[in-house]
């Protein structure tokens, strides 16, 4: 084995653990992305170590430095260790086990060396330990990838990603992340195994999947590896070379996708961007083509709901997502909202949160299309004129819902009023009175309203 010098600024904490596992006598290094981060100059979301002290070794350590300790994967080898209210994952160096399910090794093996736990790692950028005092610890050529922009599997990529297929959409993740490009026999493999994503636990998919959606070159890898997303969302599929026999669609559906998607700001979240990557998937389903060529996809919005809704489930999303998603690959044809009353009613309809997310993808539809839209046209100016009143709705005192009016059920009752469901119709009655701009939003003329409207 052998170290190179160089130095990586650790964290004081992380410092103090890897000193206390030497002190006891063990090897201690931080491993992995934190490595792999900190050479790339980047901030590491979390520091691992990794050790040769076993579990009960780890856990006495960290108690004779008054550290607590929780057992966050004691089988595996990991140990939490909390230090100034910060954990850190120290795991024990292990060697996984046959992975006869493709998904879980049988058995780990604990051992005593770091280079078979360094072997064990998935890409070579991934695969290096630091320890201030010996240096760093690269096998595999690490950093020359990192330096080259490189990610290149441990060993022999289809091995790697038969033992473990989720490995495969991790990659993506990190060019996606990080730009780099895939070496030639680890994306032959990637491709070729892809299928093996079946036998992947959905969430663990999902976990990658969306960090791949979140890359700042998320399209690239989209455009180059569509067989291995249409592995995972097998409807997407159908849209890849679809032809759309339209004059204002210079793309196929999956090239206009891809278009769309890279218009995605960098704050849009891993749940709009899937319903992003979603949104025409009704179209294949509903084009036709008129006498004079031209195809149309009238309703493709709803067509697709139902579609998104399934991708929803199989992904084992929240509910919460699931509505998001569907919601949005529902309604993403809007028609746009172009008075304060309409953009009111807008807003009540979809609420604030989706509504700013239908734009965001409407906007990004627009600039899928690929066509020159001069800043003139009048698409673009209804557009702008939407966005703006949708600011100035938003930055009023704002009126989406019941729970936003400046009376309440109580008031109504305390006004005489029996308590019962008449309370519900006469604030969806104030609702849409002060939505339409008949009412202002206060008290007193709630309650005028209100006495009016019971009587
Ligand atoms: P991030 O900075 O996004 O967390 P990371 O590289 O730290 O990236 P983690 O999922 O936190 O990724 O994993 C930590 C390390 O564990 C990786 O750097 C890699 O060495 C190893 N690893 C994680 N998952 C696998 C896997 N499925 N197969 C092999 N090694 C893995
Ligand atoms: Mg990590």
């Amino acid at each position: 084995m052998y170290h190179i010098s160089m130095d990586i600024e650790i964290p004081q904490s992380a410092q103090t653990i890897l000193g206390l596992l030497e002190a006891a006598g063990h090897e201690a290094y931080v491993v992995g992305g934190c490595v792999r981060d900190a050479l790339m100059g980047r901030d590491p979301a979390d520091w691992d170590i990794t050790t040769s002290a076993k579990p009960e070794q780890i856990k006495a350590a960290a108690a004779e430095a008054g550290l607590k300790t929780v057992d966050t994967g004691i089988a595996h080898g990991t140990v939490t260790v909390i230090i100034d209210h910060e954990p850190f994952e120290v795991t024990t160096y292990r060697a996984d086990g046959e992975y006869s399910d493709g998904r879980h090794p049988d058995s780990i093996e604990f051992l005593d060396r770091i280079d078979g736990d360094l072997a064990r790692r998935d890409f070579t950028v991934n695969a290096m330990a630091y320890n201030p005092a010996r240096g760093l610890v690269d096998h595999f050529g690490g950093q020359a990838d990192l330096q080259a922009g490189v990610l290149r599997a441990v060993g022999d990529p289809y091995e790697r990603f038969t033992e473990d297929a989720l490995r495969i959409v991790r990659g993506l993740r990190f060019a996606a992340q990080l730009g780099f490009s895939i070496e030639e026999r680890t994306s032959q493999a990637m491709h070729e195994l892809r299928n093996l994503l079946d036998d992947i636990a959905v969430e663990r998919i999902w976990i990658e999947f969306a960090g791949l959606l979140c890359g700042k070159d998320a399209v690239p890898v989209l455009r180059e590896y569509s067989d291995v997303v249409f592995a995972i969302i097998p409807e997407l599929a159908v849209e890849y070379e679809f032809d759309q026999h339209n004059p204002f669609h210079v793309y196929d559906v999956w090239e206009h996708t891809l278009h769309a998607f890279e218009a995605a700001p960098p704050d849009m979240d891993a749940t709009v961007r899937l319903a992003l990557l979603l949104h025409d998937i009704g179209k294949p389903h509903c084009l036709v083509i008129d006498e004079d060529g031209r195809g149309w996809a009238i309703g493709h919005d709803k067509e697709g709901e139902p579609i998104a809704r399934k991708v929803c489930r199989d992904l084992k999303l929240s509910r919460e997502q699931t509505e998001t998603v569907t919601h949005l690959v529902a309604n993403h044809m809007f028609q746009i909202p172009d008075t304060e009353r309409a953009m009111r009613r807008f807003l009540v309809r979809h609420g604030a949160g989706h509504a700013q997310q239908l734009f965001a993808i409407r906007r990004c539809d627009k600039i899928g299309l690929g066509r020159e839209q001069p800043p003139d046209n009048p698409m673009s100016i209804a557009f702008a004129k939407a966005e703006k009143l949708m600011d100035e709705q938003l930055n009023a005192e704002p009126v989406f819902g019941v729970k936003d009016l400046a009376i309440n059920g109580r008031d109504l009752m305390d006004a005489g009023m029996a308590q019962g469901p008449a309370i519900g119709r006469a604030l969806d009655g104030l609702l849409e009175a002060v939505v339409d701009g008949e009412v202002p939003n206060e008290h007193e003329a709630l309650l005028m309203r209100a006495q009016q409207l019971t009587q």
